[in-house]
């Protein structure tokens, strides 16, 4: 008993011992019970949310609210058709930063992890990409598949495609995963020679997590599992048998507007029905990308932005 909560409370990247930082953090998001504490590694520094919950529990927390379809609210259906019109899209993806890597062109077999209802997908479709998809949620990889996209519906660690892929996109998703250097082992096995991974995922060093500490909309417990920087990211894909190409980072306009909800909105044991509220929303996101843009190029140009995006090449 002694040493399995020992283990449940290392690191999982290279096993050593985790420190408090932040107390008390709950979930902002779907009101889930519970309070949990953000830990540091003392080696590595990568962040980990303890207590971290088991894989069946999570895979409930995944089923009870993680459900696209699941979305409530005529309004935020409306905001996000908005969001989602191919112009209006690319027009905000030049302005904003493209956090899932929508605007990448080129060839090959891409896999999309965690690729829900394959709106990615439609896009490296178009950049030229053989674009496949992974996706857990039945209901999600069915929504994908009507759209035309070869889906599969299993764990990365026992997936097994007919083909190696050029591009593994892994955007928001790595975060989640309760093995980390299994994950990353098993995106070194279904890349071909020389691909390419594509990850992005929040920065456990941005300004609004500094600014906003408990509210900030991506510590996501108990949903994310570690929180990396720029440094624990690199050394783990270095670990993994990957080489760093290219990094860049972004503060979506809506990251800043769900974290600014959160503050004054999130009640611990609540769904925080705001952050799907256009009214609250749009002008938070105007207000982000209008007035503070020169403060978020800033901040991203001094590794403060708060989402990551890291393409890594196997070697
Ligand atoms: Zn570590």
């Amino acid at each position: 008993m002694g040493r399995e909560r020992d283990s449940a409370s290392r690191c999982l990247l290279c096993g050593s011992e985790l420190v408090p930082v932040l107390a008390e953090v709950y979930d902002t998001r779907f009101g889930l019970p519970g309070a949990y504490g953000i830990y540091g590694c003392r080696r590595c520094g990568l962040e980990h949310t303890l207590p971290r919950p088991g894989q069946s529990e999570l895979n409930r927390f995944y089923e009870e609210h993680y459900n696209f379809a699941g979305v409530t609210g005529a309004s935020y259906h409306g905001l996000r058709r908005l969001l989602h019109s191919p112009l209006f899209y690319r027009l905000w993806l030049a302005i904003d930063g493209d956090v899932s890597f929508h605007a990448r062109r080129g060839r090959g077999r891409l896999l999309d992890v965690g690729c829900n209802e394959g709106r990615g997908l439609t896009f490296y479709r178009a950049n030229g990409f053989q674009a496949e998809g992974l996706e857990l949620n039945s209901v999600a990889a069915a929504a994908a598949r009507a759209r035309g996209f070869i889906v599969y519906e299993e764990p990365l660690d026992s997936f097994q495609p007919p083909e190696s892929y050029d591009v593994i996109v892994m955007s928001n998703v790595l975060e989640h995963f309760l093995d980390i250097r299994q994950a990353l082992d098993d995106l070194r096995r279904l890349l071909a020679a020389d691909g390419e991974v594509w990850i992005s995922l929040p920065n456990s060093r941005s300004w609004l997590r500094r600014q906003f500490g408990r509210s900030w909309i991506n510590w996501h417990v108990p949903f994310h599992i570690a929180h990396f920087s720029l440094n624990s990211l690199s050394r783990a894909l270095e670990e993994a048998g990957f080489e760093i190409h290219r990094t860049k980072q972004i503060t979506p306009a809506l990251w800043v507007a769900q974290t600014i909800i959160a503050r004054f909105k999130a009640r611990p044991g609540e769904v925080t029905g705001a952050l799907r509220d256009p009214r609250f929303v749009v002008p938070l996101i105007v207000l982000a990308r209008g007035i503070l843009f020169p403060w978020l190029w800033y901040k991203n140009r001094r590794g403060r932005g708060d989402c990551l995006a890291v393409v890594a090449r196997k070697i």
